[in-house]
Protein backbone atom coordinates (compact mmCIF):
# COMPACT_ATOMS: atom_id res chain seq x y z
CA UNK A 1 0.00 0.00 0.00
CA UNK A 2 1.40 3.59 -0.80
CA UNK A 3 1.93 5.57 2.09
CA UNK A 4 3.60 9.27 2.29
CA UNK A 5 6.82 9.23 4.61
CA UNK A 6 8.33 12.61 5.54
CA UNK A 7 12.06 12.18 5.66
CA UNK A 8 15.19 14.86 6.18
CA UNK A 9 18.70 15.61 6.32
CA UNK A 10 20.50 14.76 9.34
CA UNK A 11 20.31 18.73 10.37
CA UNK A 12 16.65 19.20 9.01
CA UNK A 13 17.49 21.81 6.56
CA UNK A 14 16.30 19.71 3.93
CA UNK A 15 12.98 18.64 4.19
CA UNK A 16 10.43 16.34 1.81
CA UNK A 17 7.50 14.30 1.70
CA UNK A 18 7.32 11.25 -0.81
CA UNK A 19 4.55 8.38 -1.08
CA UNK A 20 5.91 4.78 -1.64
CA UNK A 21 5.12 1.31 -1.64
CA UNK A 22 7.47 -0.41 -0.26
CA UNK A 23 5.91 -3.38 -1.19
CA UNK A 24 6.79 -3.10 -4.41
CA UNK A 25 10.86 -3.41 -3.51
CA UNK A 26 13.90 -1.51 -1.96
CA UNK A 27 17.30 -1.61 -3.74
CA UNK A 28 20.67 -1.90 -2.62
CA UNK A 29 23.95 -1.39 -4.83
CA UNK A 30 27.18 -2.32 -4.82
CA UNK A 31 28.24 0.67 -7.34
CA UNK A 32 31.18 2.63 -6.15
CA UNK A 33 28.76 5.56 -5.00
CA UNK A 34 25.80 3.24 -3.31
CA UNK A 35 28.35 1.19 -1.47
CA UNK A 36 30.38 4.24 0.07
CA UNK A 37 27.00 5.91 1.06
CA UNK A 38 25.18 2.74 2.10
CA UNK A 39 22.88 3.81 0.05
CA UNK A 40 19.51 1.91 0.98
CA UNK A 41 16.70 3.32 -1.43
CA UNK A 42 13.31 2.78 -3.31
CA UNK A 43 12.51 4.61 -6.53
CA UNK A 44 9.60 6.77 -7.05
CA UNK A 45 8.43 9.01 -9.92
CA UNK A 46 8.56 12.78 -9.84
CA UNK A 47 4.91 13.33 -8.75
CA UNK A 48 5.42 11.58 -5.19
CA UNK A 49 8.41 13.55 -4.60
CA UNK A 50 7.88 17.31 -2.95
CA UNK A 51 10.38 18.55 -1.35
CA UNK A 52 9.51 20.49 1.80
CA UNK A 53 12.29 22.70 2.34
CA UNK A 54 15.70 23.31 1.84
CA UNK A 55 16.09 22.95 -1.63
CA UNK A 56 18.42 25.42 -2.28
CA UNK A 57 20.85 23.73 0.64
CA UNK A 58 21.07 20.84 -1.42
CA UNK A 59 24.65 20.41 -3.48
CA UNK A 60 24.29 17.98 -6.29
CA UNK A 61 27.09 15.47 -7.56
CA UNK A 62 27.20 13.64 -10.61
CA UNK A 63 29.85 10.84 -11.73
CA UNK A 64 30.59 8.48 -14.16
CA UNK A 65 27.74 8.73 -17.09
CA UNK A 66 26.27 11.92 -15.27
CA UNK A 67 22.56 10.51 -15.64
CA UNK A 68 21.86 10.72 -12.03
CA UNK A 69 22.14 13.48 -9.63
CA UNK A 70 22.77 12.84 -6.33
CA UNK A 71 21.92 15.34 -3.64
CA UNK A 72 23.53 15.48 -0.31
CA UNK A 73 22.75 18.52 1.89
CA UNK A 74 25.54 21.56 2.15
CA UNK A 75 25.41 21.82 6.00
CA UNK A 76 25.25 17.89 6.95
CA UNK A 77 26.20 16.25 4.29
CA UNK A 78 23.67 13.76 4.40
CA UNK A 79 22.45 12.34 0.68
CA UNK A 80 18.36 12.18 1.40
CA UNK A 81 17.65 11.14 -2.50
CA UNK A 82 19.09 11.29 -5.94
CA UNK A 83 16.98 12.13 -9.25
CA UNK A 84 17.31 10.78 -12.86
CA UNK A 85 15.48 10.45 -15.60
CA UNK A 86 15.31 7.41 -18.06
CA UNK A 87 12.66 6.27 -20.63
CA UNK A 88 13.15 2.57 -18.76
CA UNK A 89 11.97 4.27 -15.75
CA UNK A 90 9.60 5.96 -16.87
CA UNK A 91 10.62 9.22 -17.58
CA UNK A 92 11.90 11.85 -14.03
CA UNK A 93 12.36 9.52 -10.86
CA UNK A 94 13.83 9.89 -7.52
CA UNK A 95 16.18 7.83 -5.30
CA UNK A 96 15.16 7.70 -1.89
CA UNK A 97 17.23 7.56 0.68
CA UNK A 98 15.33 5.27 3.07
CA UNK A 99 17.06 5.83 6.33
CA UNK A 100 16.10 9.60 5.82
CA UNK A 101 12.26 8.74 6.52
CA UNK A 102 11.74 9.97 10.05
CA UNK A 103 8.01 8.09 10.24
CA UNK A 104 9.28 4.94 8.42
CA UNK A 105 10.29 2.46 11.60
CA UNK A 106 12.43 0.00 11.41
CA UNK A 107 10.16 -2.44 11.32
CA UNK A 108 8.50 -1.86 7.94
CA UNK A 109 12.24 -1.57 6.29
CA UNK A 110 13.60 -4.60 7.69
CA UNK A 111 9.85 -6.07 6.38
CA UNK A 112 10.21 -4.41 2.84
CA UNK A 113 11.68 -6.55 0.37
CA UNK A 114 15.56 -5.39 -0.94
CA UNK A 115 16.61 -6.24 -4.71
CA UNK A 116 20.84 -5.95 -5.22
CA UNK A 117 21.59 -4.54 -8.50
CA UNK A 118 25.53 -5.62 -9.65
CA UNK A 119 26.39 -1.52 -10.35
CA UNK A 120 29.70 -2.31 -10.30
CA UNK A 121 30.12 -4.52 -12.59
CA UNK A 122 27.19 -2.15 -14.94
CA UNK A 123 25.06 -5.07 -14.55
CA UNK A 124 22.29 -3.29 -13.06
CA UNK A 125 19.66 -6.84 -13.95
CA UNK A 126 21.83 -8.88 -11.84
CA UNK A 127 22.57 -9.76 -8.41
CA UNK A 128 26.28 -9.38 -6.58
CA UNK A 129 27.71 -12.47 -5.45
CA UNK A 130 28.42 -10.95 -1.90
CA UNK A 131 25.75 -8.74 -1.01
CA UNK A 132 26.10 -8.59 3.42
CA UNK A 133 28.35 -5.88 2.90
CA UNK A 134 25.25 -3.44 1.63
ZN1 LIG B 1 21.50 18.78 6.55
Amino acid sequence: MKKTYHGSCHCQSVRFECDIDLQNGTSKCNCSSCSKGRFWKAFVGRDAMRIVAGADNLAEYRFGSKTIAHFFCKTCGVKPFGRGEMEAMGGVFYAVNLVCLDDLTTEELLAAPVDYQDGLHNQWEQTPSETRHL
